[in-house]
This record gives C-alpha cells, sequence and structure tokens, in this order.
C-alpha cells in the first residue's frame, strides 16, 4: 500500500514538473518554433533509432544502419557522398553552401556480445551476437534529427552556409574518425557538433583518455600435448607470458593508466598444443605521451614472451585515439542551449521501469541516484572542475583538427553504466528517444546560434589555436594502416 502511494505521488510530482516545465518555456520565439518542429517529429526519429537498435550492427559493417540514415537524409535534400576514405559505411551529407560550414557527428555501431530485450530485467535477444549498449543508434538517429531541422531552418531563413551530418563508422574500437580526419573531411568545417548517450544531462568542457589498440598474434608449434610436447611450442604461453608482464609492469606505470586485453584465440582443444593464439589489448592514459611510453613497454613485453616461449609474435595495431581538447567558450554556449531545451520527464510507467532498472544496480554504484535526475541539467563546470569521461572516444583526433564540442543527454537511466545490458535496454525504448531529442534539439539551437552569430565561431577558433598551440601538427596514434575494415570478424 505504502509502495502504491509512493508510486501516485511521484507521479503526480513528475506530471507537476512537467507541467511547469512548459510554462515557463525558455528560449525566444524562433527558438520555440524550432524545438516543436523537432518535438512533433519524436515518433518517427523514433522508429528510426529503432529499426538500428535493431540491427545492432557492430563496427565497419554497420551497412543496413549507415544506408538508412544516408536515405533519409536524401529524402530531405542533402548531397550524400559514402564510402569516404575507403570506408563502406562512412559517409557525408551536405546542404547549402558557403561558409560557416558546421559539422555534425553520427555514430551507429554496436558493441559484441551484449544483446538485450528492451525490458527492465537481464533478458538476452536469443540469436543476436550485439547490442547498443553504448546507444550509438540514438546518437546517429540524434544527430541527423539535428542536422534536418537545422536544414529546414536555413531554407526557411535564407541564411547562408552549410550544414553537414558526418556518418562516422567503427567508434567502438575500429577509431573510424581517424581515417576521416587523415582524409581532409574536416578541412572546411569551422566548428564539429556531437554528442553522446549517457545517464545525465551535461555540456561541460570535460575530455577523454587517449588509447591505443593492437591484436598480438603468437605462432608456435602444435603437437600431441600428451605423446609429444617437447615437440611443441605453445603460442597461448606466449600470450599468458606477455599477459603476466604487463600485469606486474602496472606496478610501475602511472597509476591513472588503464590497461586492458581479452585473449580473443587460445586454441582449441586442450589435448593439442595450440600453434596459433591471439590477444587484443587497449592502453589509455590522458596524456599521449605517457600513453606513448607505456605503449612501447608493453610491446617490449610482448617481444620478451614470445623469445621467452620460443614463438613468434607480430602485432597489428587495430586503432589509436586522441584525448578530447575542450573549447570553453563552445560548451559554454552548448551548456546554455541544454539549459533552454531542459531534460527528460519520465512518464509513470517509465518511472516504474527506471525503478527496477536501478533496483539491478549495486549498491554503492547506481542505486544511489534518483530517476528524476533525468529531468535536470548538470551545472556547468570548467575544465579543471568537470569531470572527464573514463573512456576514449576517436572525437579526440576531431577536436584536435577542429573546435568541437558535445554534449552528453540522459537517454539511460541515472545510474547506468555505458557498456552495460541496463544501457541497451533503456535505448530501445521510450527513455532513450526522449534523451535523444533532448540531444537533436540542443544541437540544433547551438547550430543556430553560430549560423547567426560568426564571431561566436571566431572566438571559438581562437581559444582552440591557443589551448592545441599553434604549431602542432597531426599525427595519428595508429600510424599509415588502412582502415582495419576487418576488425570485428
Ligand atoms: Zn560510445
Amino acid at each position: 500500500m505504502k509502495k502504491l502511494t509512493q508510486y501516485w505521488l511521484s507521479a503526480l510530482a513528475l506530471g507537476l514538473l512537467h507541467q511547469s516545465v512548459q510554462a515557463q518555456s525558455k528560449g525566444t520565439k524562433e527558438q520555440q518554433e524550432v524545438l516543436a518542429g523537432l518535438e512533433k517529429k519524436t515518433p518517427s526519429y523514433g522508429a528510426i533509432s529503432k529499426k538500428i537498435w535493431d540491427y545492432a550492427e557492430v563496427g565497419y559493417q554497420e551497412t543496413k544502419s549507415s544506408a538508412l540514415l544516408q536515405d533519409e537524409l536524401k529524402k530531405e535534400g542533402f548531397a550524400v557522398q559514402s564510402g569516404v576514405a575507403g570506408i563502406p559505411t562512412a559517409f557525408v551529407a551536405t546542404y547549402g553552401s558557403g561558409k560557416p560550414v558546421i559539422s555534425i557527428l553520427a555514430e551507429f555501431d554496436a558493441l559484441p556480445g551484449l544483446a538485450q530485450q528492451a525490458v527492465p530485467e537481464r533478458k538476452v535477444i536469443e540469436g543476436q551476437k550485439a547490442g547498443h549498449a553504448c546507444g550509438h543508434h540514438l546518437f546517429g538517429t540524434g544527430s541527423t534529427a539535428a542536422a534536418i531541422s537545422v536544414k529546414d531552418w536555413l531554407k526557411q531563413t535564407g541564411k547562408k552556409g552549410t550544414i553537414k551530418l558526418v556518418g562516422t563508422p567503427a567508434e567502438e574500437g575500429g577509431s573510424g574518425k581517424v581515417y576521416l580526419v587523415r582524409e581532409g573531411v574536416f578541412k572546411d568545417t569551422d566548428v564539429v557538433l556531437h554528442w553522446h548517450p549517457g545517464d545525465r544531462n551535461v555540456a561541460n568542457p570535460s575530455s577523454s583518455l587517449a588509447n591505443i589498440s593492437a591484436k598480438f598474434r603468437f605462432r608456435g608449434i602444435s603437437a600431441h600435448a600428451a605423446a609429444a610436447p617437447e615437440r611443441g611450442r605453445s603460442a597461448l604461453d606466449g600470450v599468458e607470458a606477455m599477459n603476466n608482464m604487463v600485469n606486474m609492469m602496472r606496478e610501475h606505470i602511472p597509476s591513472d593508466t588503464r590497461v586492458h586485453y581479452v585473449i580473443t584465440r587460445g586454441g582449441e582443444a586442450p589435448n593439442v598444443v595450440p600453434d596459433y593464439a591471439e590477444v587484443y589489448y587497449y592502453a589509455r592514459n590522458k596524456d599521449r605521451d605517457v600513453l606513448q611510453d607505456v605503449w612501447k613497454r608493453i610491446v617490449k613485453a610482448a617481444e620478451g614472451a614470445a623469445l621467452g616461449t620460443d614463438t613468434k609474435m607480430e602485432m597489428e595495431v587495430i586503432g589509436g585515439v586522441y584525448n578530447v581538447l575542450p573549447v570553453e567558450s563552445l560548451a559554454q554556449l552548448m551548456h546554455k542551449n541544454l539549459d533552454i531545451v531542459g531534460g527528460v520527464t519520465y512518464t509513470p510507467e517509465e518511472t516504474k521501469f527506471a525503478e527496477k532498472i536501478s533496483e539491478t544496480f549495486g549498491t554503492s554504484f547506481g542505486s544511489l541516484r534518483k530517476s528524476t535526475e533525468a529531468g535536470t541539467v548538470m551545472p556547468f563546470a570548467l575544465p579543471n572542475k568537470a569531470e572527464s569521461m573514463g573512456g576514449s572516444t576517436d572525437v579526440g583526433d576531431v577536436s584536435w583538427t577542429v573546435p568541437t564540442v558535445g554534449l552528453g543527454t540522459a537517454t539511460w537511466v541515472p545510474g547506468t553504466a555505458a557498456h552495460s545490458w541496463q544501457a541497451v535496454a533503456a535505448g530501445g525504448m521510450s527513455i532513450g528517444v526522449k534523451g535523444m531529442m533532448v540531444a537533436a534539439k540542443t544541437l540544433t539551437l547551438t547550430a543556430m546560434d553560430l549560423f547567426n552569430d560568426p564571431s561566436l565561431i571566431q572566438k571559438a577558433q581562437s581559444e582552440w589555436l591557443e589551448v592545441r598551440g599553434k604549431n602542432f601538427q597531426y599525427e595519428a596514434l595508429l600510424g599509415n594502416r588502412k582502415p582495419a575494415l576487418d576488425y570485428r570478424k
């Protein structure tokens, strides 16, 4: 009974909250009209995101997801160039002409091994191998929605300038954007906008970790593991010796470094000495120099492991991304607009879903967060105070090439960690769609500001040059390798 009363009280409170948000709508009349236009299209963008959620295509294999977004943009009058930078699923959709040029990033790759139904308990989807545990189906669709609404506004007002939607595959480990940067896709862009699904609404000038990843392949000699082990050389021994050394090394590297691995091949049967084994490594640090130093030592451990186990080792660098370079003035602009748009208000059904999800978090983690936090916007914090996102993103490389600004919105129940089944679940239902529309709206308002006031772009560019350094030369951390189109195969 008590529970029921609480339920109705919170539903009532949310209803009132919703009303008051509507009553004190912020922003100019023009902004409100544009936002209302986007709001009306929520069901259709929700349906697109759900399709991409269903496809759940992993890095560089996002054929259907990429085609769906391209079709939508073509229908809306964008000129679409596909197969950019040697990547079949990368594309650039352009509308308008001349300066300024604003580009919005759109991701759409899923994560392997994280299939989950859109329900608040752990339930896999039988036969599905991947899931949108980082919400990139929302990322791609929300950015597309923003690009289209900016296009409509440019058309209606007759403003000069170009809006681009850049379809960027394989963010999860494939470093897709690095190849687009190398190809010069952002050469004529003045400001890049992006966003990321999350468990809160925030537009702080925060950074991320630089990252290098590689597959280390060991080759030995197979033999009967009991009858003739002396004739064998175990490739798995090579992998294990390397892991052992790297794990000891952890004590002697800067403690804010992250190193993680999975053994992707380790032999087929215990009675055969494995002649082939593979381990897939990531190393990360916020400082690229520290990272490169640690990385050299990881490679030495691999070489030492091969020497000691009498196996052969070869390394293939798969990914490499920069840390994100924040631009404070742009983040302030984004924050101002996020504040106009406001957070996500749950219906009673969504609140129930959120509460069930919260119950699945460990006690010291997300369960302390309230679902109503999705309705709030985090206060603005300066770069030195802004929490760095724990992960890495290939947006980093873009941000060292063009002034770049992003935001995060509450597409997941507050307290949800990225790359979890709880993220897949909320992303597949209305909570995810609502958070996505907050992003689409905020990106739209920010682009409108930039088109309206070129001095904002000038200010951002000089600030960006200052923090980046004038003599900076971009060099991809993954060298000049071709896109690792088969890294998920
Ligand atoms: Zn992500």
